[in-house]
């Protein structure tokens, strides 16, 4: 069967449709690696970003109770791979997490002290940007506490290390009991599907390819959109759109306008991109901007970053919402939701269930945190 337009072979109730919009957008890509997720989850989702603060705050938690040196320091060692925009916003986060947030929370670790590597397989972080301000997100970062680790690329992992490699060939296995994946992503597996039931080619990063109209070859009832999909010209030529929200909230005007216009039995031209400009955060007060030629770095450039994302937020009431919450966490510097939730094998202290405690720790202090852990802060 043809992308379902009724009731399946299966008896599986099906959706008519007169038209079909997906945009199953992607994940995170492992490079045929796809163990590592469990290992280095990457941030997408909801469920993504309460795993990696679970993870985060967890490694801190198991530090304070961990007499060997070389462990706690392993635990207190954080490996974020991949320096494009996630990458170095989760980074820089960390380092404010260590340097200010948990600051005063432990008696036997300093979290100032943690380790935050931000490993890169290229010669410079945001690659996207131009090479200044690579150079000044750089410096940004290395003043919050980070230390980017440039013409690495991560060859090997697992729960109590992560294995990088030099373009010459030297390796390099780093103790971190933290890793998080920002190094790339690949669409979803829908993308696939659809390719193989129009017979629609499907690049490396698994995206379908649609033509300039959006849609499907063959199939102008089906549109396909954003990150999973690889716009082609008239002419068959890929077009080189990045992977952002820009890029999906512009197809999807696109492909509504074209709908009413097929109801109104006219065509709309192709589908244009108009890049708006690249922006990234680092810290608070920090972000760089590269807006058609207008490059801002610094608090500028953070509240740019700020106003862009509050504007495309959906509805009035959302963007006070949101900017009434940034302004309160902004002037309280405060992170009030310190919670470690979840059931995974990572989200538990060493000596609860996953991990075997060193004999050296004190059983009391232990049962302390424990509980702390469980009843939040
Ligand atoms: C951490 C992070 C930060 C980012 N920051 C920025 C930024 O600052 N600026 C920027 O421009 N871009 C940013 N991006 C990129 C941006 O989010 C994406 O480019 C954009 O969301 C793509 O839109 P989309 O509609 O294609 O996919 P998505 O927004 O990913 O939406 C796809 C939706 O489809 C759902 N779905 C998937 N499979 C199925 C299925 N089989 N059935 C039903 N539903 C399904 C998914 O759950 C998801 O809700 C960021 C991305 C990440 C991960």
């Amino acid at each position: 069967m043809l992308l379902g337009r009724s009731a399946n072979e299966d008896g599986d109730a099906g959706i008519d449709y007169d038209t079909l919009v997906v945009a199953a957008g992607a994940r995170h890509a492992y490079f045929g690696h796809d163990e590592w997720e469990t290992l280095a989850p990457g941030l997408k989702t909801l469920e993504d970003a309460t795993e990696i603060r679970a993870r985060i705050l967890t490694a801190f938690e198991a530090a304070e109770v961990e007499p060997d040196p070389d462990r706690r320091r392993a635990w207190l060692t954080f490996v974020v791979v991949g320096s494009g925009p996630t990458g170095v916003e989760m980074a820089g986060q960390i380092a404010e997490i260590a340097h200010e947030t948990l600051r005063r929370d432990f008696r036997n670790i300093d979290p100032s002290g943690a380790t935050i590597l931000l490993v890169e397989a290229a010669d410079r972080v945001l690659t996207g940007f131009p090479e200044r301000l690579s150079a000044r997100a750089a410096r940004a970062l290395e003043r919050l506490g980070v230390t980017p680790v440039f013409d690495r690329a991560v060859v090997d992992l697992d729960s109590r290390s992560v294995t990088v490699q030099a373009p010459e060939g030297g390796v390099e296995r780093i103790p971190a009991r933290t890793a998080i994946w920002a190094a790339g992503v690949r669409a979803s597996s829908l993308a696939g599907m659809l390719g193989e039931v129009t017979d629609a080619s499907v690049d490396r990063a698994g995206r379908v390819a649609v033509g300039p109209d959006l849609t499907l070859p063959a199939h102008p009832e089906v549109f396909a959109l954003g990150d999973m999909v690889q716009v082609h010209d008239a002419q068959g030529h890929p077009q080189p759109l990045p992977g952002v929200a820009p890029t999906a909230m512009q197809e999807g005007r696109y492909a509504a306008k074209a709908i009413r216009a097929r109801l109104k039995g006219s065509v709309r031209p192709p589908f244009r991109y108009i890049d708006k400009g690249n922006v990234a955060t680092i810290g608070r007060l920090k972000a760089v901007v590269d807006l058609k030629g207008l490059r801002l770095s610094g608090t500028l450039a953070w509240l740019a970053y700020l106003f862009v994302h509050l504007f495309y937020l959906v509805g009035l009431q959302n963007r006070l919402l949101v900017f009434i919450r940034w302004s309160a966490s902004f002037l309280t510097r405060g992170r009030g939701a310190r919670l470690i939730t979840g059931q995974g094998p990572h989200t538990q202290l060493p000596g609860t269930h996953a991990e075997p405690i060193s004999r050296q720790a004190e059983p009391e202090r232990r049962t302390d945190r424990e509980q702390a852990v469980a009843g939040g802060r």
